[in-house]
């Protein structure tokens, strides 16, 4: 086990050494076979398994010459007022159970993070789309309650939101154990509100939030028309801002785009740092492919995920899921992940993607949004209401179906190509600066794509 302390010394950042490694108490079965490692709490345990017991383990094989079990324990008190039982083991990999009659555990359930930690920076594959957010995000995680607060982000469903904030907390908790850190969906703060209002216990929800270092709360659109409970979030950011405490909000949009929430609130969720999450380009979309399939112990070629990356374009989500049917496909079938079977795999989702969006519904979707006629998406007519609505569908167009300049041209109305692409430039350049424009392109794709 020293020797093994001493090569994670070498290996990991002085500082995550510090806080995670050094402190374990391990101890080593007899003929060898087994190593327990005993830590402080549930927090902790979570922690060491989610991050460090697969290279612990590697380390341990690799000095040993053959498997060794790990298994993580935690440990009591020496000044419990209980009785001394034996610790609570669990395998390194298995899923722990429900906090046990431990004093330490009575004491940190009454505080839950609800953080997951499996969501990390590592495992969050940057781009273009992100870099802005995740930037930001690191930049809270490590300096909690200075710059960016409180930290707002936004962009619609599967893009790595609660992702991100999970990786704040994570991250935050790792370099600062001692943090009170909570991760809590709006729906669930909502809930809360209704609690301390049933059972009148305003000053225990209060305790529970004013005293908070780092406040996640995701999706907050979810208080739109819920009055007491946007008056109680109201109260809670002036505390926590007010003592330096860090917050950081999720929406589908941005702040001044959330409908039925009190001005006072939006200006407050404005008043830090708003970031947009857009939906992955190309290339990123691949890197999450190929990196995912290797979580999953997978090899997928890249050919295979710039097909996979071409065809699946809404968001993340849909990416992880259009994986999971390749290598089910590839596992059920022994066969090779290549773009045939990718293909048969994925089937279904292609046939509705190339079914759902034509140019036609492209005009149909732009014109009705914008409250134009279909007609003018072909017409000759050059007022600003009626061209630009027009240059959308005709970048929409671009975006999202296989369609070439020329094809695009002929579809509004016998146009050249050159148009089109003018048309296309001009979208999306204004799309990276403006706030609403972006937001609007964004409802139409979620429209298009059903
Ligand atoms: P949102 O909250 O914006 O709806 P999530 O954070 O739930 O999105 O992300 C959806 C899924 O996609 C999650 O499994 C998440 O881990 C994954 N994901 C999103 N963005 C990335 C990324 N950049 N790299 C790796 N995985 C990602
Ligand atoms: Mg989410």
């Amino acid at each position: 086990w020293q020797a093994c302390v001493e090569q994670l010394a070498q290996d990991l950042p002085e500082q995550q050494f510090n806080t995670w490694i050094k402190p374990l108490a391990a101890q080593v079965s007899e003929d060898f076979s087994k190593v327990t490692l005993h830590v402080a709490n549930r927090f902790k345990l979570d922690w060491i398994r989610a991050q460090y017991a697969g290279r612990i383990s590697a380390v341990l094989e690799k000095l040993y010459g053959q498997p060794v079990q790990l298994e993580l324990a935690i440990t009591q008190r020496e000044n419990s007022t209980r009785t001394y039982s034996t610790p609570s083991v669990v395998a390194a990999n298995a899923p722990v159970a429900e906090p046990t009659d431990i004093e330490e555990d009575a004491a940190s359930s009454a505080f839950k993070t609800r953080l997951n930690t499996a969501l990390t920076f590592d495992n969050l594959v940057e781009g273009t789309a992100n870099r802005m957010a995740r930037a930001a995000a690191m930049h809270v995680a490590g300096t909690p309650g200075q710059l960016y607060n409180p930290l707002f982000i936004y962009g619609g469903v599967g893009l790595g939101k609660t992702h991100l904030v999970h990786a704040v907390g994570n991250r935050l908790l790792a370099d600062r154990p001692q943090s009170k850190v909570l991760y809590i969906h709006a729906e669930q703060f909502v809930s809360d509100v209704v609690k301390a209002y049933q059972r009148k216990t305003f000053d225990e929800f209060k305790d529970k939030y004013h005293s908070l270092d780092l406040l996640l709360i995701d999706d907050v659109q979810f208080f739109a028309n819920k009055d007491r409970t946007q008056e109680e979030f109201f109260n809670a950011f002036e505390a926590l801002l007010a003592k330096k405490s860090h917050i950081v909000m999720t929406s589908d949009t941005y702040p001044k785009g959330l409908a039925d929430i009190h001005e006072r609130l939006i200006s407050r969720f404005d008043s830090g740092l708003t970031v947009a999450i857009e939906p992955p380009e190309l290339e990123m979309r691949v890197a999450i492919l190929i990196n995912k399939a290797r979580q999953e112990n997978a090899e997928m070629p890249e050919e295979v995920a710039f097909f996979v990356a071409k065809n699946v374009r809404s968001n993340v989500r849909e990416l992880e899921g259009a994986l999971r049917k390749i290598l089910a496909y590839s596992r059920f079938n022994q066969k090779e992940i290549s773009i045939a079977l990718a293909r048969e795999a994925l089937r279904d989702l292609l046939s509705i993607q190339n079914r759902q969006i034509s140019v036609e519904n492209i005009q149909k979707t732009v014109a009705d949004y914008y409250k134009i006629k279909v007609a003018d998406m072909y017409s000759k007519k050059r007022p600003a209401s009626i061209a630009r609505p027009r240059q959308i569908a005709m970048y929409l167009a671009k975006e999202l179906t296989q369609k070439s300049l020329p094809e695009i041209g002929e579809l509004f109305g016998g146009r050249d190509h050159t148009t089109v692409l003018h048309a296309v430039r001009k979208i999306s350049a204004e799309r990276q600066q403006l706030t609403e424009l972006n937001q609007q392109l964004h409802v139409l794709e979620q429209t298009l794509k059903g």
